[in-house]
């Protein structure tokens, strides 16, 4: 068995590296018929471009320093070289290069360069200016003048046309604890994108750019992913990832500040520590932690009616923490504070992490450069990287508490690198955290007087730390006159609470039917 395995290994590789011969090609012309070796490697069939130009009568020049190959057609001049995928056809008259690049690369062996014969017909073509049949078995017969064909792209740069005609240029892969990281480097803004997974196999479409295909194909890969394939189908370009069985989720984001995307392939590491610990009490709905944002030395925005950021996230906080506890009393509620004390970022998520908390919530309220404002209302944020100005800004104003902190080196900026390492520990509660922010402000919308902005996403320190579900509340903005009045008043404190507490019901059944499917 073992020198069976051995065998193949032997016999794969040899296919991979050594080129094996593949009998005669008949190449026809109005000259007549001559016959030259070809050879196959990974199921593609290569000739020696030198033995095609003899063939064919053709001129030629070779320049075996560089493995360059040129050959000398009526209107055009065609330079292939050794282990580039580039031919280069440059119009005689003019001087304008056209560039076509093929599936693999050529390849060099005795002195002599090799290209697939099927995908270089095309740009034999083009020079040549005469049509090209390849016949099963080995025929390849010159015929008649083609009519003059459209150049793909003009240009006197190799490098510029590649670049002009690829958008995707190449990717990168990076391996981490809990997945793996693809960079996509793209230099056209990638308008959208969808994914699906079958099979082991996860496809990724993006709409409306070309990939440079031999730049963004792996094979042999020993992370998550074992294989990458790319292919351009019309207008949009496939990812074709096969993930091995460890594969659990993925996500597709735009990069910040660059058309590059991203995709994270998370592993399975959440579900299996779940599968080892099959207990009933491990995820039952028993302990909800509210976060009152701000506190102590720190006041948070301050109101158009003076009323404090802190204040009213204490306030609302307490008054939820007194529903859940008279209205579901088997489900224990820590609060991160529940006095005006200042607590540190981190902490908050540690204290959570600690009474091993099924919900994190945090309550803010929101507040503008500009005081007072018309903008009014209340938004719900999920940790992610913020998609806009806006929730950046936002992100901004809350994280800058940790400048009263003893040590605010503490946080490393959320980059988009280690942010992913964040959103990909978060990932397996996404689903849940989701689902309570669509609940949190329905709940807002329907039985408030203030405004549901929506589900929003930013980069928030204080999610960040906590091992949970968890969302951040904007109660309304402080710095508009209404929404302060509503937030600064006992009334609206309590409608607050009384909604986020509606929402907290939904999810609590949403939760456990989610659990007994799942366990
Ligand atoms: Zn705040």
């Amino acid at each position: 068995m073992r020198k069976r395995l051995l065998y193949i290994l032997i016999f794969t590789s040899s296919i991979n590296i050594f080129p094996q011969p593949f009998g005669k090609i008949s190449v026809v012309t109005d000259k007549g018929i001559k016959d030259i070796p070809s050879y196959s490697r990974e199921k593609t069939v290569y000739f020696s471009i030198k033995d095609f130009a003899e063939a064919t009568f053709t001129n030629y020049f070779y320049n075996d320093k560089n493995g360059k190959i040129e050959l000398k057609f009526e209107n055009y001049l065609m330079k292939v070289t050794a282990k580039n995928p580039y031919i280069v056809i440059t119009e005689r008259e003019t001087g304008k290069q056209i560039i076509y690049q093929l599936p693999t690369s050529t390849y060099s062996l005795n002195n002599l360069v090799f290209i697939p014969v099927i995908t270089s017909i095309k740009p034999l073509e083009q020079a040549w200016g005469k049509r090209l049949t390849y016949n099963v078995p080995n025929k390849l017969t010159v015929g008649d003048k083609l009519p003059v064909v459209e150049p793909l792209i003009v240009t006197n740069d190799v490098k510029t046309a590649t670049n002009l005609y690829f958008n995707i240029t190449d990717l990168s892969i990076s391996e981490k604890a809990n997945g793996t990281l693809i960079t996509i480097h793209s230099n056209k803004r990638i308008p959208s994108y969808y994914s699906s997974h079958k099979d082991s196999t996860l496809t990724i479409v993006f709409r409306q750019v070309n990939a440079d295909t031999t730049r963004t194909e792996r094979n042999n890969l020993s992370g998550l992913i074992k294989k990458i394939e790319t292919k351009n189908i019309g207008a949009d370009t496939e990812l074709k990832l096969v993930v091995g069985k460890n594969y659990a989720t993925n996500e597709v984001m735009n990069a910040e500040g660059s058309n590059d995307i991203l995709i994270t392939i998370h592993n399975k590491l959440f579900s299996k520590s779940k599968e080892e610990t099959k207990t009933r009490e491990k995820w039952d709905f028993d302990i909800i932690v509210i976060d009152a944002g701000h506190g102590g030395k720190d006041p948070g925005a301050l109101g158009v009616n003076k009323v404090k950021e802190k204040d009213v996230n204490l306030a609302v906080a307490l008054s939820l923490g007194e529903l859940i506890k008279k209205e579901m009393p088997d489900v224990k509620v820590v609060y991160t504070r529940d006095s005006d004390t200042f607590v540190d970022l981190y902490k908050r998520g540690k204290i959570a992490n600690e009474n091993n908390g099924k919900l994190f919530i945090s309550i803010h309220c929101n507040s503008s450069k500009k005081k007072p404002t018309d903008i009014n209302g209340v938004e719900v944020y999920l940790l992610r990287p913020g998609r806009t100005d806006e929730a950046i800004a936002i992100a901004e104003r809350e994280n800058s508490v940790i400048e009263y902190e003893d040590d605010p080196n503490r946080y490393e900026k959320l980059t988009d690198e280690n942010f992913i390492l964040v959103s990909m520990a978060h990932s397996s509660y996404m689903k849940y955290s989701e689902s309570f922010a669509d609940m949190l402000n329905n709940q807002f919308r329907d039985n408030t007087k203030l405004k549901a902005r929506g589900v929003k996403q930013a980069g928030f320190y204080v999610l960040v730390g906590a091992s949970m579900p968890s969302v951040l509340i904007e109660t309304g903005f402080i710095s508009n006159s209404k929404d302060a009045n509503y937030l600064k008043s006992k009334s609206g404190q309590t409608q607050l609470s009384e909604a986020i507490f509606a929402a907290i019901k939904e999810y609590r059944n949403y939760y456990e039917k989610q659990m007994e499917s799942e366990l």
